[in-house]
């Protein structure tokens, strides 16, 4: 039995790093997310959805 593989086409969503602004910890997103996207290590919201282009409550973000 082969596994079928499924490729999902990515709309234009892009992997960006956001860099927490109070503690520092770098952690990998969408650019488009849709939920809150909060820090792994403080719980410092990071990203927000608008309903759009998620907004980016940090100014370190680097594309991946
Ligand atoms: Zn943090």
């Amino acid at each position: 039995m082969r596994k079928r593989e499924v490729l999902t086409p990515m709309p234009k969503t892009k992997f960006i790093k956001i860099e927490c602004p109070d503690c520092g910890n770098e952690q990998v997103t969408f650019s488009h997310a849709s939920i809150v996207v909060k820090c792994n290590i403080c719980g410092r919201e990071l990203v927000r959805p608008t309903g759009g282009k998620a907004k980016i409550l940090t100014e370190k973000i680097k594309e991946v």
